[in-house]
């Protein structure tokens, strides 16, 4: 049994490549947790470094709370079972299993009890002595799940056990696994590109995608409420419909009008997705609609809003039947699923409804989730740097000197920005003197199996916020406190492109630096083994040299390295923010360490240094 934390994780391998990035996560004891993403994404890289497998590039990895980045494979407690389990041909099912034990140099009565408790839970006890040939593939696979059981591991690590199965053999294994999950009662991670293992197996799914963790949630939360576009196509099969649109009110109604060339159709939008909309101001905009196949339904011709479609292509699956069609007179094209009974051909004219409730809303630019939020509220604030607070609703925040110190230059002054709640950080007691607090009123109560997801106002903000708890008993209409420690509270620019509080202060990027002029009248700017030349009309002397953070730009093919204006280096830490990563250098001629604001995929962990061009005209000079 045993708890993982993830705490600013990164690998970045050889040659530079960023497999895992900024992740941090917190698994808890006995939770069944699935990786999914598609090929390349890091789940496989995050696996192996909990199994120690990996060398951590940076960040902590906790097991039960010690910090294990430096503890051999051996000593983490914790097995692994991969895809290509590899038995051995000459020895039993038996010898299999005690082969890891043995060479532990466990006592024999010890192996004996534990390989048959093992195979009683596996099913295997008739066929301890048998050869692996002798088996099907499925009892291949339990064996080799068998070796990690008897080692009676805090954790287990699974990394696509299943994928050399056949499909009937993938499902059974599937609901084994679970099972074996209950009775084992310990930490199980999954990794699987596949949606349906995940969703069928995982009490937590983490969905990633290029090294990024996108949403980690239950699964009926992820495919309710997913985050973003990424997320929300990624599950589900067949894949969501999804539309440019613009979100429109209509006398008092709401409708998205899709658009697709020259046509456009309609489709109504529940009050509640609109009461649920991060911002109001998303009516009248641009926005991504989408609609899962199975929340549209087949009607008769003359039931009030039917919508005509025109099957182009359909795919019998025995128990549903999926069905191309295109919106009759449009260009849309719709994915509906069907009854398996149903009597329908290519060339037909059927006639469906919405399930309008279950209309998903998006942003068009960053594609994230923008009504109906299960994971984190993004709600529009202002920063008022000089006065030192963020303020939404009636609420202020207070920045204290060093989260002051930590935001990014140009928010420094009047701006509008995003702060990010998650839905899970509100508390209904206070825990900390400095809790921002929130009178808020319960407006919609949606209970799940597990949790109960409230929709609350707050005063002077139109739009809800959601707030999510233990399940319970909550009334709509309800006044209640809502506590939020501060620490869970993330301040983003207004595109959601970059955080814009960084994890270290910014110091100051000064040093000193004698100008001179060169023969052709240029100026020779020098400071520690550093020069730079260039036409700035500075006379000749001594100057404090203030290298603001955006002007370094990272360059890696040598042909784009302006050579007079460059300074190469190597960089000691970053922080991603998003699309921007900041890293961090140590160089002799500044006091402190230096800031650069460099792009998503730079890193400082490759085992070069790296080239900067610099612009000298974002340099400010001042004499000394
Ligand atoms: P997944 O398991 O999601 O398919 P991986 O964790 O295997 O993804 O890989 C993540 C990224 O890291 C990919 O871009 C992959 O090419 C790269 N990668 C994986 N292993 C290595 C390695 N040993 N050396 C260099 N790059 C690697």
């Amino acid at each position: 049994m045993a708890s993982l934390k993830f705490e600013h994780i990164y690998k970045v391998y050889e040659g530079g490549v960023k497999a895992v990035s900024d992740l941090n996560l917190e698994i808890k004891d006995n939770e069944f947790v699935v990786f999914v993403g598609p090929s390349g994404c890091g789940k496989s890289t995050t696996l192996r470094m909990i199994a120690g497998l990996e060398e951590i590039t940076s960040g902590n990895l906790y097991i039960d709370d010690k910090i294990v980045n430096d503890v051999s494979p051996k000593d983490r407690d914790i097995t692994m079972v991969f895809q290509n389990y590899a038995l051995y041909q000459h020895m039993t099912v038996y010898d299999n299993i005690a082969f890891g034990l043995k060479m532990a140099k466990v006592p024999k009565d010890e192996i004996k009890k534990r390989i048959e408790n093992a195979a009683e839970i596996l099913g295997l006890t008739p066929y301890l002595s048998r050869k692996p040939k002798a088996l099907s593939g499925g009892q291949r696979q339990r064996v080799a799940l068998g070796r990690s059981i008897v080692r009676e591991p805090k954790v287990f690590l699974l990394d696509e056990p299943l994928s050399n199965l056949d499909a009937k053999l993938r499902v059974s294994m599937r609901s084994e696994i679970t099972k074996l999950h209950r009775r084992l009662k310990t930490t199980f991670v999954y990794v699987t590109h596949d949606q349906t293992e995940a969703m069928t197996m995982g009490t937590i799914i983490v969905v990633m995608r290029n090294g990024v963790v996108q949403q980690v949630d239950t699964p009926s939360n992820l495919y309710d409420h997913p985050a973003n576009v990424f997320v929300a196509s990624f599950l589900g099969s067949p894949q969501m419909n999804l539309f440019n649109a613009k979100l429109l009110k209509e006398g008092n109604k709401y409708v998205g009008v899709i658009n697709k060339n020259d046509s456009t159709f309609k489709v109504h939008i529940h009050d509640n997705t609109i009461h649920q909309l991060i911002s109001y101001s998303y009516i009248g905009k641009d926005i991504i609609l989408g609609i899962r196949p199975e929340e549209i339904f087949e009607v008769n011709e003359d039931d009030e809003d039917a919508v005509p479609v025109i099957v182009d292509v359909i795919e019998k699956l025995g128990s549903e039947i999926i069905c191309y069609t295109q919106i009759e007179n449009t260009d849309i094209p719709l994915v509906v699923k069907l009854d398996g009974r149903k009597e329908v051909k290519e060339g037909d004219k059927i006639f469906v409804q919405f399930h309008t409730r279950h209309v998903h809303l998006f942003d068009k630019d960053n594609e994230r989730r923008i009504s109906g939020i299960s994971s984190e509220n993004y709600i529009k604030s202002k920063i008022d740097y000089d006065k030192g607070v963020v303020s939404f609703a009636n609420v202020d925040i207070k920045l204290n000197e060093e989260d002051k110190n930590k935001v990014l230059p140009e928010f420094r002054g009047s701006h509008d920005i995003l702060i990010k709640i998650p839905t899970n950080a509100f508390k209904l007691e206070k825990g900390k003197d400095d809790d921002l607090v929130l009178d808020a009123k319960i407006e919609i109560v949606e209970q799940s199996k597990e949790q109960s997801l409230l929709y609350v106002s707050l005063m002077h903000k139109k739009s809800y916020i959601a707030v999510k708890f233990n399940k319970g008993e909550y009334k709509e209409g309800e006044k209640i406190k809502l506590y939020i420690p501060l620490e869970n509270i993330t301040l983003y620019d207004e595109n959601l492109k970059n955080r814009i509080v960084s994890r270290f202060e910014f110091i100051s990027n000064t040093t000193k630096c004698l100008v001179k002029k060169n023969k052709k009248g240029l100026n020779e700017i020098i400071f520690g083994n550093f020069k730079l030349i260039g036409d700035l009309s500075l006379n000749e002397g001594e100057y404090n040299l203030f290298i603001p953070y955006d002007a370094f730009t990272p360059v890696n093919k040598r042909k784009e390295i302006n050579k007079h204006q460059c300074m190469k280096f190597k960089c000691v830490n970053e922080d991603s923010l998003g699309d921007n990563t900041l890293l961090y250098a140590n160089l002799d001629c500044f006091e402190d360490y230096i800031c650069i604001k460099a792009g998503k995929d730079d890193t400082c962990f490759k085992r070069n240094k790296q080239t900067f061009n610099i612009d000298l005209n974002k340099i400010i000079f001042t004499k000394i």
